[in-house]
């Protein structure tokens, strides 16, 4: 995540549709929001550093999929549904839908599965459905929740991984060490579901660069994920990794 969203957080506190962050290949898919925000917002490159994680209510998440459902085969908008849903649909090919928001796996288990299922009663022809996910949300579930969900086309999990180097982990703030990594990477792949993976080119800074790029090669094979994709470091204004950067301690 390279924005900055802190400043879009809703004043009331209730849930605001966030914007849209998608990994590049659900570039065609239905955007469906169940957080805002990111339940580990301490990673110190990231836009969503010190957002606070916010829920949807799994009612109105499938008055949302209703709503979508009518549109899709009747062409009706309900004027109380937000444009946003509108927008979206029309773009659809109806083929995936992708649940936002910085980690939608976070999601408490049986409202995620109440989701997916109403998912895929009104969309029985869906081929998947992807999230973000932390390595954290894979380790707090269980087995038999990850073969669950994938059972209800949840197959597919993003996951940033940054780095595989203990020391690059610890400062960024990951909140998980190389061992967790790929322990939860295992975890999600024996439960079935595709994992795609990202690491960040540049986050060892220039002396830590070698170890960062050894340890993420090994980290990165020792999962042995279906997809990779290496992206280069970009600083955000705001974050805490910018300001090392302007200090120049980074
Ligand atoms: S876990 Fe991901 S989305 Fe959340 S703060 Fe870290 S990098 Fe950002």
């Amino acid at each position: 995540m390279a924005s900055n969203r802190k400043s879009q957080e809703p004043a009331g506190g209730g849930f605001e549709r966030p914007g849209i962050f998608r990994p590049p290949s659900e570039r065609n898919s239905y955007f469906l929001p169940l957080t805002r925000g990111c339940s580990n917002s301490t990673c110190t490159f990231c836009g969503l550093y010190g957002a606070k994680l916010r829920m949807r209510a799994v009612a109105e998440a499938r008055q949302e999929i209703d709503a979508l459902a009518l549109f899709m085969k009747h062409g009706l908008r309900i004027p109380e549904i937000d444009h946003v849903v509108y927008a979206v649909a029309q773009q659809w090919d109806g083929r995936r839908v992708f649940l936002q928001d910085g980690d939608a796996l976070v999601y408490p288990h049986p409202g995620l599965v109440e989701v997916l299922r109403h998912l895929n009663e009104k969309f029985p022809d869906l081929e998947r459905i992807g999230t973000y996910a932390t390595p954290q949300d894979i380790l707090r579930r269980t087995r038999e929740e990850l073969i669950a969900l994938r059972e209800q086309k949840l197959s597919i999990l993003y996951v940033g991984v940054e780095s595989g180097d203990d020391e690059v982990l610890l400062r960024i703030r990951k909140g998980v060490d190389h061992d967790q990594i790929v322990a939860a990477g295992r975890k999600a792949k024996e439960a079935g579901l595709v994992l795609s993976l990202t690491v960040i080119l540049g986050l060892g800074g220039v002396g830590g660069s070698r170890r960062h790029v050894l340890e993420t090669a090994r980290v990165l094979s020792e999962i042995d994920p279906e997809y990779v994709g290496a992206l280069t470091l970009t600083l955000v204004p705001g974050t805490p990794l910018w300001e090392d950067w302007k200090q120049g301690t980074f």
